[in-house]
């Protein structure tokens, strides 16, 4: 018998902890995992599964404008955002409740409430002691908003899915992926929308081309940019509108300010420096290539120990983990050729190396570019245009990056992250029959390079 109550013990219940809970009691361990807010985590109460639900809501409005050249001549319904907002809150109840039967159908202990660690082995949760031979600390992130004069009147990605009205002028803050999907839901929605990023330019890290071509087309839905900006102070007007003071340009009126300026790993009150769990500058808790901690019984995976923030990178984090304890084995978690997508419209997929990338690690490419406008709007005639690129080593024709704006982009560049995690040459690519007409069919017959 076990001198532990638990073989692990989980602290958060999101993408990564629910995936090793899981599986590390379907393995035969006996496993808890605390919660203190929602279950399924960000991703699934206020992170990619209500984000996708507003960005279908966004679509609509242009779907509708589209629909009359194709023959369909009724008036555009109206926009009812408590309709959305609680139909969004039933589906995520609905979810909640999955998550919590899946959990208990595997045999793993449900402990409702804010999780500290103790000891290399304790856990208190409401003032119960728990001990366990392994602890996962997979308590996620939570949003950073800086210090200014007014902060306490904006919101976060937290709050956005649950305002009670309807924001009709919306400033968003930040260049990163949040900022841009929610400056494309609110326009889609037919918000007056500004986006204020610092630099001159978003969503730094991606493919020059990529972030150049989606401020083009962001800017074609009615977003208006607002790019070298700086917030200076948000002051509440009588009306409960927001009076924005920015740095050298004129002042803005909203109804509402979503600050989307990153996130922070969410350890407050964990206990990880009494126990002298080793963490970084940022916050996020150190770990080696086995997700164990500077306290040997202590591990972390997930957004609070610093990797991608993304789902499917939490739950092959939680996945190798378990493997790992089971096998004894090191950890096999491959960060290499992971694909993303930004819910922007159109949307951004990608994977592999950027051309920045491959020429600053001296890498000489072949880049291969197609841009052009979606068939669909060859009637609808709406001025919207699709990009595609892809970055080719010269020296033995493997692809190294594959880069789109459009359309669905998320999911053609997932087939796409299988081919280049096969290691596809450009010959590969070409000898691929496309599916015709489509738009990712551009992927195998793009012929000629743009450049060296
Ligand atoms: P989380 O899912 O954050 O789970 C952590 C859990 O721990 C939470 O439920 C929290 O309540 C709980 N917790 C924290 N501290 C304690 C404690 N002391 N005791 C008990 N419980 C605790 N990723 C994608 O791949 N695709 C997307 O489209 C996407 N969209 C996103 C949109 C938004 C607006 C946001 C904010 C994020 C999005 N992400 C997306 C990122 C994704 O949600 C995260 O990468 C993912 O949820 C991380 O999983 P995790 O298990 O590390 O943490
Ligand atoms: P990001 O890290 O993507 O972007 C943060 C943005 O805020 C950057 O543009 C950054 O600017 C800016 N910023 C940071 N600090 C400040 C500051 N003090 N003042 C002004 N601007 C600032 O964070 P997000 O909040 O957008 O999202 C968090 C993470 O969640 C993402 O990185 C992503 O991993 C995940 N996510 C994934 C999604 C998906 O898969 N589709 C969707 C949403 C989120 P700078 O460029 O100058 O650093």
């Amino acid at each position: 018998m076990s001198e532990f109550d638990f073989d692990v013990f989980v602290i958060g219940a999101g993408s990564g902890g629910v995936r090793a809970a899981r599986m590390a009691a379907a393995a035969g361990m006996r496993v808890a995992v605390a919660e203190d807010r929602y279950m399924g985590g960000t991703c699934v109460n206020v992170g990619c599964v209500p984000k996708k639900l507003f960005v279908y809501a966004s679509g609509y409005s242009e779907s509708f404008a589209d629909a009359r050249a194709y023959g369909w001549q009724s008036e555009r319904p109206d926009f009812h955002w408590q309709t959305l907002r609680d139909n969004n809150a039933r589906e995520i109840a609905r979810l909640n409740g999955i998550y919590r039967d899946l959990l208990a159908g595997s045999g793993v202990q449900v402990i409702d409430g804010r999780a500290s660690i103790e000891g290399p082995h304790q856990v208190t949760v409401h003032e119960m002691r728990y001990s366990a031979e392994r602890i996962l600390v997979a308590t996620g992130g939570w949003p950073f908003v800086p210090e200014f004069p007014g902060r306490e009147h904006v919101i976060t990605s937290n709050e956005v899915f649950s305002l009670a009205e309807f924001p009709r002028r919306v400033l968003v803050v930040g260049g990163g992926y949040i900022a841009v999907e929610f400056a494309g839901i609110f326009a889609g929605l037919g918000a007056e929308t500004h986006l204020s990023y610092r630099r001159d330019l978003f969503l730094r890290g991606f493919d020059y081309d990529i972030r150049s071509f989606v401020r083009d087309e962001v800017a074609k839905k009615g977003v208006q940019l607002h790019f070298n900006s700086e917030i200076r102070s948000i002051e509440k007007q009588p009306d409960g509108s927001l009076l924005v003071a920015m740095k050298s340009e004129e002042p803005l009126k909203v109804d509402a300010v979503l600050y989307a300026t990153g996130r922070r790993p969410n350890t407050v009150g964990l206990g990880l420096e009494a126990l002298g769990v080793a963490t970084r500058a940022d916050g996020t808790i150190s770990v080696d290539d086995s997700f164990r901690t500077s306290v040997p019984s202590i591990y972390a995976l997930g957004d609070v120990s610093g990797g991608p923030q993304l789902t499917p990178v939490a739950l092959a984090e939680a996945m190798a983990l378990v493997k790992h304890w089971q096998s004894g084995r090191a950890a096999e978690m491959d960060y290499n050729y992971i694909p993303t997508a930004v819910f922007c419209q159109p949307n951004i997929g990608t994977v592999g190396l950027t051309e920045e990338e491959a020429r600053d690690e001296g890498i000489s490419v072949h880049v291969y570019k197609s841009e052009f406008k979606p068939m669909r709007h060859s009637v609808s005639g709406r001025d919207e245009r699709t990009l595609m690129k892809m970055i080719v080593d010269s020296r033995n024709d493997k692809v190294l990056g594959v880069h789109m704006v459009g359309p669905e982009a998320g999911e053609i560049i997932q087939g796409m992250a299988v081919a280049l995690k096969a290691g596809a040459t450009k010959e590969t690519f070409d000898r691929t029959i496309g599916i015709h007409p489509t738009a990712a069919e551009e992927f195998v017959t793009m012929r000629t390079p743009s450049q060296d």
